[in-house]
């Protein structure tokens, strides 16, 4: 599309990407009908807003698709098999999210895109990529997922940028064509949404169709690694894996506490190009080095010399609540992970300690917990358990740890945090780690993974 002018766009779904979506439709001449399936205050004052620009908003109907619609431009939340999109394909019309419309807008000197998906770890990949761009001296922003929308800045005064995309926003971005993406790894989650693992896997694999640089895949995880295969990528497009081991050829890797690159070595006469050492991510927790070295795979891919590597990731500082260490009480060191609602993200944290009170628990999504349980078992002194569905991770204790202790607080409001703190004080020995990372998501308790961590630093603060 290049002429918006009478086009008739239905937006569906006010919000962080409805609202941005409809006044950039309607500032290039679209008619833009917003539908919406809340009718809240919210909704009513983001229609408000709306409608003075000329945007017809209909609230409390997200499901009728009106008569003579050419287009619809969907939030990236909104399930593919909602009546509205039955509608849409019925009637032959496109539906694109609201990265595809983003993609589709920009203009001959756009920047281009080099872009994280992942199950665990894209913000704070993104905004290490970020970093590293930046000490290159480069222009760049973190956008997307990230609470940016490319919409803002897919036209900006930027020389690249650093995207994060979610598995629900490459369903909907059939045509993006990234120069360079990454798929950190691949576990269950939002299956509810895609409707399996394969669909889940095939709409992260879609960050990799038609990249023109490199396809970087995370080598530990081989899923990651099939999806570079079965992608349509350009000519002269490279696979480049990143290992926490020794790199192979076009890999990234961990040689004797340095991070080195033997993908894009600068000089023909070594093999491996040093881009800087594991003391300078930060945390570094395995993980956190995989989300490196993955930020650093794209960096090289874009021409980043090796030194705005280590620079980019000395001058980056993790966001809140992502394995934050908030202080040292008799020896014991108390560590926010509240971030981790999932088992895959609580299992790459429990990896980074060694001997671990572990607090969990809240709303499990559907998740199972043996996998995790079993897998940490022998790093754990003892676990704290509170929220709804706790019962779940101490069944899975009985089974696969049946000797660790466990205290069961049988709560979920929110002063059982104090309390947990305070069991997991007498459990821990010096040396050891009380780890927040609840493996599940907090609505039960607190309003939001933040509010969690904050209680959690709060208590810290009580007892210490
Ligand atoms: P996302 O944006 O994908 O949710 P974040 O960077 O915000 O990822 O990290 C969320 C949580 O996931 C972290 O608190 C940590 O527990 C976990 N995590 C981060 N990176 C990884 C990784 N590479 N593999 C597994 N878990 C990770």
């Amino acid at each position: 599309v290049t002429d918006w002018q009478g086009k008739h766009v239905v937006v569906a779904g006010l919000g962080v990407s409805g609202v941005p979506a409809a006044k950039v439709l309607r500032g290039l001449g679209a008619e833009v009908t917003v539908v919406n399936d809340g009718d809240d205050d919210r909704a009513r004052a983001q229609a408000d807003d709306l409608r003075e620009l000329g945007v017809t908003v209909r609230l409390g109907d997200g499901s009728t698709l009106p008569e003579g619609t050419d287009l619809v431009v969907t939030a990236p939340g909104w399930q593919p098999d909602k009546p509205l999109f039955t509608a849409a394909r019925a009637a032959g019309v496109e539906i694109w999210g609201d990265v595809e419309l983003a993609w589709r807008l920009r203009g001959p000197d756009a920047p281009p895109w080099l872009c994280v998906t992942g199950t665990n770890g894209k913000t704070t990949t993104t905004r290490m990529l970020a970093s590293i761009l930046t000490a290159a001296g480069l222009r760049t922003a973190a956008v997307g997922n990230i609470g940016v929308s490319l919409l803002d800045a897919v036209n900006g005064d930027y020389d690249v940028l650093a995207v994060e995309l979610s598995s629900y926003q490459l369903h909907w971005a059939p045509s993006l064509r990234a120069h360079s993406a990454a798929v950190l790894n691949l576990a269950p989650d939002h299956l509810d949404w895609h409707g399996s693992m394969e669909a889940y896997a095939a709409d992260k694999g879609r960050v990799y169709e038609g990249n023109r640089v490199a396809c970087v895949y995370n080598a530990a995880d081989k899923a990651t690694e099939d999806l570079v295969r079965e992608a349509d990528v350009e000519e002269g497009c490279r696979a480049i894996g990143f290992t926490l081991g020794t790199p192979g050829p076009s890999q990234l890797g961990v040689v004797e506490g340095i991070l080195v690159d033997r993908a894009f070595v600068e000089n023909r006469h070594k093999n491996a190009q040093e881009l800087a050492e594991v003391a300078d991510v930060d945390p570094p927790a395995p993980h956190n080095i995989a989300n490196a070295l993955a930020a650093a795979a794209l960096a090289r891919a874009y021409g980043v010399p090796a030194a705005a590597v280590r620079d980019g990731l000395r001058a980056f500082t993790p966001d809140a609540h992502r394995i934050a260490h908030v202080a040292d009480v008799a020896g014991v060191a108390y560590v926010d992970d509240s971030k981790a609602t999932n088992t895959h993200a609580a299992e790459a944290s429990l990896a980074a300690y060694e001997s671990i009170v572990w607090i969990a628990g809240g709303l499990a999504k559907g998740a199972t917990f043996d996998e995790l349980v079993a897998r940490s078992a022998q790093r754990l002194r003892g676990v704290v358990l509170f929220g709804a569905d706790r019962a779940l991770i101490r069944e899975a204790l009985a089974r696969h740890a049946p000797e660790v202790p466990v205290v069961d607080l049988d709560r979920t409001d929110t002063g059982a945090m104090l309390q947990a703190v305070r069991e997991a004080q007498r459990l821990a020995a010096e040396g050891d780690t009380v780890l927040l990372a609840p493996a599940c998501a907090s609505m039960d308790m607190f309003t939001n993974y933040n509010q969690r961590g904050d209680a959690f630093a709060e208590a810290v603060r009580e007892i210490g």
